[in-house]
């Protein structure tokens, strides 16, 4: 008798294929060279498992291309935007909807509107384009987020929560009225899409409410950490998804969306807020950096794709088999003894450079060469989240030196198999067994603005 004790496959049959192209090792060697080592320069079709980003790569169901046809492309007043606001209403339960062409258009809107020449605004750890606005607006980011966030060995269960006592002492320090908000990532991206807990998120909203600040929230990954409060919060396991989110999104006053994540969908993004008059001045710059308010630089279809994308996603089938992947993949790879962050967050896989290459220092670019490592050896495709995604101090112009040196596996929705995911594990125990022949990187080209995407690099 056969007995499986597998837990979930994937919840879709595949009706539609993308061919990828076989390359060898040669051809791999002059592509990287070409993209000056960095994996954002590569050539998609030059990539096979492409763990880039989980950003807009999601696959679209057949519900939701059926969905594409139906968009009201209309230059104002769209049918498409209207069911997109009575689907985040009614899931995110916010009073106003800006649709944005993704989640940076919403976090400018929302820096703009908010941050004032030399406020601080607290963050569960940065984002690299939520800080670049808060910045641009003049604003400085604090990091908030608890110790543990940034131990890549601990297995708090929620790595995302806000340390508390930062956050009263920063308030007592600068003073509520430098703070324009707290904003709160959930799941935080950069601790390795690590939950905030619901107890941790009442608490922030409570401290706030007591010196009358605001909270938005990051909602990019929100149903993501929904899903790992149901599983991993004390008195949370009865709980649907959807119940969850909206109780989170009730406990701050807007969020910023990068629908191109969570939602299923290739493009798109909101700004959702309960203050009216914010609401109008939101929907007022939306002309000037997105469109107008009823298609913020999204065409009628895509507003479409999202709001069906709101359904899919919480379903619990969906969301189970989404981290069930990447969960999958960690755990073979923890088993054969290779670094990674622990425990495994949502959306990707985070090997840690610094123990997977001893030998290099951080000026050597350790997790940029080991992405590079991995395309070479597998067609497998990573990026860099460690010194060079950190970028320059602002003041002093120094490299920031983030504790962190990781290279982010991120799994897009939907796309991959399973036999994708052992290819993708077979990949990295090879280069691991190499490891210490591996040299580290210099860079030549330095951009000014989030460098990650356009550094290039030489080998050292
Ligand atoms: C992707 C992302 C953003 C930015 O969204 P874009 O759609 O890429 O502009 C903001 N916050 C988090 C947590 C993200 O993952």
């Amino acid at each position: 008798m056969v007995t499986s004790h597998r837990p979930w496959a994937e919840p879709y049959r595949i009706k539609m294929v993308e061919l990828l192209r076989v390359t060898t090792r040669e051809d791999r060697e002059s592509a990287l060279r070409e993209a000056g080592w960095n994996t954002f320069l590569l050539r998609s079709d030059m990539v096979a498992i492409d763990l880039l980003t989980d950003s807009g790569t999601n696959a679209m169901s057949d519900r939701q291309w059926s969905a594409m046809m139906l968009g009201d492309e209309a230059y104002a007043g769209s049918a498409s935007y209207y069911r997109l606001e009575a689907a985040i209403k009614r899931r995110y339960g916010y009073a106003h909807v800006v649709p944005t062409h993704q989640g940076r258009g919403a976090e400018h809107l929302l820096s703009h509107m908010l941050v004032k020449q030399g406020d601080v605004v607290p963050g569960n750890m940065y984002f690299t384009t939520t800080r670049a606005h808060q910045e641009l607006a003049g604003g400085r980011f604090e990091d908030v987020v608890i110790d543990e966030a940034h131990d890549p060995s601990s297995e708090h269960p929620f790595k995302g929560n806000v340390d508390l006592a930062k956050l009263e002492r920063l308030i007592e320090r600068v003073g509520a009225r430098r703070i324009p908000y707290v904003c709160v990532a959930a799941t935080v991206n950069m601790a390795g899409g690590q939950p905030i807990s619901l107890e941790n998120l009442r608490a922030v909203r409570a401290l706030t409410k007591r010196h009358g600040i605001s909270v938005y929230l990051d909602a990019t990954r929100a149903m993501e950490n929904a899903f790992f409060i149901v599983e991993r919060e004390p008195g949370q396991g009865h709980r649907t998804l959807a119940d969850v989110l909206h109780e989170m999104c009730s406990l701050s006053d807007g969020c910023t969306m990068s629908a191109k994540k969570d939602l299923l969908v290739n493009i798109g993004g909101f700004l959702a807020l309960n203050d009216a008059t914010l609401a109008d001045e939101a929907r007022n710059l939306g002309v000037l950096f997105e469109g107008l308010h009823t298609y913020g630089g999204l065409a009628g279809r895509d507003l479409e794709a999202m709001a069906v994308g709101i359904e899919e996603a919480l379903d619990p089938a969906h969301m189970r088999a989404r981290i069930g992947q990447v969960r999958y993949v960690a755990d073979a790879l923890a088993a054969s003894g290779v670094p990674i962050v622990k425990p495994t967050g949502g959306h990707a896989v985070f090997l840690d450079a610094r123990a997977f290459l001893p030998h290099l220092s951080q000026d050597a670019f350790p997790a940029q060469a080991l992405a590079a490592e991995l395309y070479l050896e597998g067609s497998v495709r990573s990026m860099e989240r460690g010194i060079v995604s950190a970028g320059r101090d602002p003041d002093s112009g120094e490299h920031r030196r983030p504790r962190l040196e990781l290279v982010r596996l991120t799994f897009p929705r939907r796309v991959y198999t399973q036999a994708h995911c052992d290819v993708v594990v077979d990949t990295v125990q090879r280069v691991l067994a190499r490891a210490p022949q591996i040299r580290g990187l210099r860079m030549v080209h330095e951009p000014r603005h989030l460098r990650f995407f356009q550094a290039r690099f030489a080998p050292l």
